[in-house]
């Protein structure tokens, strides 16, 4: 019988040595492990208010809320929706509802009502806590789907909750925040359980929900901020800065999550306004910024900066999208005693594949533009796209990466799934890059669909699924085109159907209507077909080309 050869695959593992790792635990329990040692000290700030919650404060609220969830009739397993700009009722609820179980699904609070009503449906939540400037919203969802997709009507049997003064048929934060903590119900919660449910499109097609677990998010947590120096990004003492939505993984994870288990202070922005941002830093002396790379931008070149005391700053943490080397330096010329550093990360893989080690201590410079070493407990590989066969140092690839915090599945999608996660358990990231000799990661391309405005997704196969749904369009496609304050902007082409008049802008305002601001089209070319391969792949490849080839022509 013919046995294959045993491929022997060029693993690559972080510079530091793995650690003991509690993933048994339930996700709340492990982020207020330390709470004895932290109960008094500020642990969330609001940036409008100026109101602080002790670790203290914020468990026992998180307690109530989760009491009071469940006497609204959630139980383990149900999902919720947080719709909400960031605030301390954010972190009550997803810390409530980990408590007993359940699920958090968050979204964007500027998605339209269709693009909030598809997640909800799609999570199959239960309940939504929001704002009332939001349940608009929520209502007018009922009137811009199908009859037979109709959001259910605010009632008793679907509870939307409000952190303000709850609009009619809404009930108000406080049976949340002022139910009995003694009244949770006991759940037992296993690690595989879980926890969160954000939603990514991932490497290909529509938004879909990633299941992460209770152990998927607790390893991710340790691999960034447990053990010994030098890779606690996070200390006790430090002040960080929450500005980036907690709706998105990378700020519920690396911000809030981790400053939790660190038992560092967490200063919530509800929205950026640089004014505001810089004397918050200056006032609240911000030790650690994460951030995204429009921001960067804001904090390298904007001339107001200057006015500011910004030497608070310890630590800035760029991810979500590239970080170019200019913009890097620029920053570091600004902020010369802050360590400046790339994270790399995406949803479905918990979401933080790589660090930079120069947070804490040298020995551990990292290079302008990588995006620092992969994380403790994991492995990363970087295969060959057509091959599949693992590539050694300096070789570009696909980068995959195998361990305990990459999400369970797509909900309900197990295509999608063995689409993202081979046999072998890694996950396929869609990303081009290559391991220097440092072992450093560096990010050059993508050979996934996924556009990035500002580190925000925008699927294409979502927006051409609206563009052929115009009665004028015969077809359509999605790419990204450079830019260089969003990074990448969307761009279609077009084609007509026979005999119908169409205009950019006619589509640019169909496509406007129906989407949250950052996947608006930028640019419409009418072409006369779409590009495809013999199986109706879009050849997103040539698209892209022919827009490089225009911009350098104009
Ligand atoms: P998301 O799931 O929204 O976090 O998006 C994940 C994707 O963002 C990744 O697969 C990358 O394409 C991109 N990304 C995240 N961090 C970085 C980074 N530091 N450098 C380059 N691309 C990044």
């Amino acid at each position: 019988q013919f046995s294959p050869e045993p491929t022997s695959d060029h693993v690559f593992r972080s510079k530091l040595p793995d650690i003991p790792i509690s993933n048994h635990l339930p996700l709340h329990t492990y982020c207020f492990q330390n709470l004895s040692s932290s109960s008094d000290k500020p642990c969330l700030i609001s940036g409008s208010s100026g109101k602080v919650y002790s670790f203290h404060e914020t468990h026992l609220v998180a307690q109530k809320t989760a009491a009071g969830l469940s006497s609204l009739g959630i139980q383990k397993g149900d999902v919720i929706m947080i719709l909400l700009q960031n605030s301390a009722e954010f972190v009550f609820v997803f810390m409530g509802a980990s408590m007993i179980g359940a699920v958090s699904t968050t979204a964007n609070p500027f998605y339209t009502p269709k693009e909030i009503f598809k997640q909800f449906k799609a999570a199959g939540a239960k309940l939504v806590v929001t704002q009332s400037q939001y349940v608009d919203k929520l209502r007018d969802s009922y009137n811009v789907v199908d009859d037979n997709e109709k959001f259910p009507k605010i009632s008793e049997d679907f509870k939307v909750i409000t952190i303000d003064d709850p609009p009619e048929n809404c009930l108000d934060f406080s049976v949340l925040s002022e139910a009995n903590e003694n009244e949770i119900p006991q759940v037992s919660i296993h690690p595989e359980d879980p926890v969160a449910l954000p939603f990514s499109s991932g490497t290909t097609g529509l938004p879909k929900g990633v299941i992460l677990t209770h152990k998927s998010l607790i390893t991710s947590v340790a691999q960034q901020v447990d053990g010994e120096n030098p890779n606690l990004y996070l200390k006790h003492d430090d002040v960080v800065l929450c500005v980036l939505p907690l709706f998105h993984i990378y700020s519920l994870n690396s911000v809030l999550l981790c400053s939790l288990r660190a038992g560092a202070a967490v200063l919530l922005m509800h929205k950026f306004e640089i004014g505001a941002l810089l004397e918050l830093i200056q006032r609240h002396k911000v030790s650690v910024a994460a951030v995204v790379p429009p921001l960067v931008l804001a904090l390298a070149k904007n001339p107001v900066v200057a006015q500011f005391d910004l030497s608070s700053i310890r630590v800035v943490l760029s991810g979500a999208a590239p970080l170019g080397k200019e913009l890097e330096e620029a920053l570091r010329q600004r902020l010369p005693q802050a360590v400046l550093g790339q994270g790399y990360g995406m949803t479905e893989a918990g979401p933080v594949l790589s660090m930079c080690l120069g947070f804490a201590k040298q020995p551990f410079p990292t290079k302008s533009g990588s995006c620092g070493t992969v994380v403790r407990n994991a492995e990363l590989k970087v295969i060959d796209p057509e091959t599949g066969c693992s590539l050694g140092y300096n070789q570009p690839g696909e980068i995959c990466i195998r361990g305990s915090q990459i999400m369970k599945c797509y909900l309900n999608d197990s295509v999608a799934t063995a689409a993202t996660i081979d046999v072998e358990g890694w996950l396929h990231t869609g990303d081009i890059g290559y391991v220097d000799d440092d072992d450093e990661i560096f990010i050059v391309d993508r050979v996934k669909e996924i556009i990035k405005f500002k580190g925000f997704q925008v699927p294409p196969a979502e927006l051409e699924s609206l563009l052929v749904c115009h009665p004028c369009v015969a077809d359509a496609a999605v790419v990204p085109q450079k830019d260089e304050v969003a990074g990448e902007v969307p761009v279609a082409f077009v084609v007509r159907s026979n005999g119908f008049e169409l205009t950019e802008d006619a589509v640019k305002e169909f496509i406007a209507k129906q989407v949250v601001f950052y996947k608006r089209l930028h640019k419409v070319h009418f072409v006369h077909a779409i590009p495809k391969s013999p199986s109706g792949k879009i050849l997103r490849k040539d698209l892209r080309a022919k827009l490089a080839t225009a911009t350098q022509i104009a």
